[in-house]
């Protein structure tokens, strides 16, 4: 049996649940209790707050755990980081507010800095040369600035709306963070399987996020140009159609390029363009 720790509620939840049950790990939607026993693998889910997940990896009483990868760097217990996730994206970032005079790292020596991230940013002074005053609160970091409380702070950014809404600058992003997979270091051979299976299915599902599968129907004529346009996995499939004159053909794209493609398919003739959801690919 292996035991994964995931956060009970919160930002990471949601997408933790998701990418296990994509991966044919099922949770039970009834009352969730602390420690629940999954369905589809031999799998026991433990429900903490991600304050708590790197501990408990590194202890052991977790095997794997999916958390954000500041709070590994912040706690700093050993676990073996094993797979970026793909979600939960976020930077750790010092900001000012925005009246102040920035002129660099030297404006924060001497300076009383709020953070919930005591450890990463101190960190990040030692190794810059900085000596500043680092404050630790865990509730809302973002108001103590006008609350009188630090100079400035150090804190999860993803959109930047809430340093604006509280009259904040982001000045210095210092880490780079995401939902993270780790592992107990040493697991055994027979946990160590079962997690190798459970990491190749994520990479499956990940690899199907941010793609979507095309269907189009093309002049034969068109079929040269369009293969060399197309970016698929080996080769787009061809499929010929009942009018001789015309081929379907399909393929994976990425979304980023979905518009691209598709304008360009259509210039050189192409029709009937289905766009498809795709959940796995399993290489
Ligand atoms: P818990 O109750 O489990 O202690 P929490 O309140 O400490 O939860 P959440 O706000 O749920 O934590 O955030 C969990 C993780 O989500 C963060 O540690 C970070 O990795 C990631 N995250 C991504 N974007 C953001 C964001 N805009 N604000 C906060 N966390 C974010
Ligand atoms: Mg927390």
């Amino acid at each position: 049996m292996l035991r994964i720790a995931i956060q009970t509620k919160g930002r990471l939840n949601e997408q933790s649940i998701e990418l296990l049950r994509e991966s044919g790990v099922m949770i039970g939607e009834e009352k969730r209790k602390f420690l629940m026993r999954a369905s589809g693998l031999p799998v026991e889910i433990l429900f903490l707050r991600d304050d708590d997940i790197p501990q408990t990896v590194a202890m052991g009483a977790a095997d794997l755990g999916i958390v954000g990868y500041n709070e590994v760097q912040e706690r700093g217990y050993a676990v073996d980081v094993i797979q970026k996730l793909g979600f939960g994206e976020c930077r750790i970032s010092l900001a000012v507010p925005k009246n102040v005079e920035y002129t660099g790292l030297d404006y924060f020596n001497g300076k009383r800095i709020a953070t919930s991230y005591p450890n990463v940013l101190k960190n990040y002074f030692d190794q810059k040369g900085i000596k500043a005053d680092i404050h630790t609160i865990t509730g809302s970091v973002e108001i103590a600035p006008a609350a009188g409380l630090a100079d400035a702070i150090f804190d999860i950014v993803s959109s930047g709306g809430t340093l604006i809404s509280n009259g904040l600058v982001e000045v210095e992003k210092v880490l780079h963070s995401e939902a993270v997979l780790i592992a107990t270091p040493g697991l055994d051979g027979e946990k160590m399987a079962m997690a190798q299976q459970l990491i190749s299915r994520f990479e499956s599902v990940q690899k199907g996020y941010g793609k979507k599968y095309l269907v189009l129907n093309l002049p034969v004529t068109a079929l040269d140009e369009a293969v060399a346009m197309l970016p698929a996995m080996r080769s787009p499939t061809v499929i010929p159609l009942a009018n001789s004159e015309w081929c379907s053909l399909q393929t994976v794209v990425d979304e980023k390029e979905l518009w691209d493609i598709i304008e360009k398919l259509k210039a050189i003739g192409a029709e009937g363009i289905l766009v498809l959801s795709l959940e796995k690919i399993v290489l």
